[in-house]
């Protein structure tokens, strides 16, 4: 706020100013936040829509900030990526992924492979496929056990170089998920080259099911390509029972969402893997 003799006023301030500080105490708060343990990873369980079976997890990352609770990830990342930090803070999501799952493999659980979200910045970096094999090395954990998420924009940077990785992974044994499919603006026949395992169908076009008869065509249109492609699928943000009949009219493989378990932290999760089955 400005203030001069003449003219007494307190000016605003301007919402710009708001956010570029929001973004630098957060920026700084994050650095803080690597070496304070205040990261915390969640597990939600993706299901075979048949048998109820547990078949996988998505870990999510939360940040349990001492003063503002929860910050979204949505938000945090983004500013991680500016602020040069997304691979500090990947490394530690694949580590503690890994860890983790090792973990319940020598408690006796029957594990799934756990998926981890890549930045699309991270993506395309150099060094990226052989700091996942390290991580998998040191935590003596097998290459199937570990998924990677990608998004359909951090394809679209460099087509070449994201053959090229996807290739690198499978060869190790990883698998594959293209993330929020639908909100890109990529034809399905175009995905064919990038040889994904799965593809994620974008909650948004989910969240229309029962409501809006032309986002169901949209889905039913997904499903059948993707399967055509033999490419297996899943819905995101599944949260009633009419979605979920929907797409097993389908034939959609599996599915993720609140109607089975939000995600959840780790000592919950293993409470879910040793049942094996939700519902
Ligand atoms: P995403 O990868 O698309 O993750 C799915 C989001 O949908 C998660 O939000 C999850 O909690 C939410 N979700 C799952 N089922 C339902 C449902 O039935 N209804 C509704 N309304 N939401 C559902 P979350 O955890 O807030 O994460 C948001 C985004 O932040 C993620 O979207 C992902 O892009 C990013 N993110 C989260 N963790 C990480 C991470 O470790 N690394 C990176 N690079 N990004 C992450
Ligand atoms: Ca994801
Ligand atoms: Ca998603
Ligand atoms: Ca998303």
């Amino acid at each position: 706020a400005k203030e001069d003799g003449k003219n007494q006023y307190k000016a605003y301030s301007s919402i710009r100013d708001i956010k570029t500080f929001k973004a630098f105490s957060i920026e700084n708060s994050l650095h803080k936040a690597m070496g304070m343990e205040e990261f915390e990873l969640y597990y939600q369980p993706k299901i075979d829509i048949h048998t109820n079976r547990i078949v996988g997890a998505e870990a999510l990352i939360r940040w349990n900030h001492p003063v503002w609770d929860l910050v979204s990830p949505n938000e945090f990342i983004t500013l991680a990526e500016d602020a040069g930090l997304i691979i500090p803070i990947g490394k530690w999501v694949k580590e503690t992924a890994c860890k983790q799952n090792k973990k319940w493999q020598e408690e006796g659980l029957n594990i799934v492979p756990i998926a981890v979200n890549i930045s699309a910045k991270r993506f395309m970096q150099k060094e990226f496929v052989k700091n996942i094999e390290k991580i998998l090395l040191e935590n003596q954990l097998d290459t199937q056990y570990l998924e990677i998420e990608i998004t359909e924009t951090s394809l679209m940077e460099n087509e070449e170089l994201a053959v090229d990785v996807i290739h690198q992974l499978s060869d190790l044994g990883l698998k594959v998920s293209l993330d929020d499919f639908g909100t890109g603006y990529s034809a399905l026949s175009y995905l064919k080259q990038f040889k994904v395992d799965t593809i994620k169908i974008d909650r948004a076009f989910i969240k229309e099911i029962g409501e809006n008869k032309q986002d169901e065509l949209v889905v039913k249109g997904i499903i059948n390509l993707i399967q055509s492609l033999n490419i297996n699928v899943i819905a995101e943000g599944v949260e009633t029972e009419e979605q979920l009949r929907f797409l097993r009219d389908l034939k959609c493989n599996q599915v993720q969402g609140y109607l089975y378990s939000r995600p959840v932290k780790a000592a919950e999760f293993k409470e879910l893997l040793k049942k094996g089955k939700i519902k």
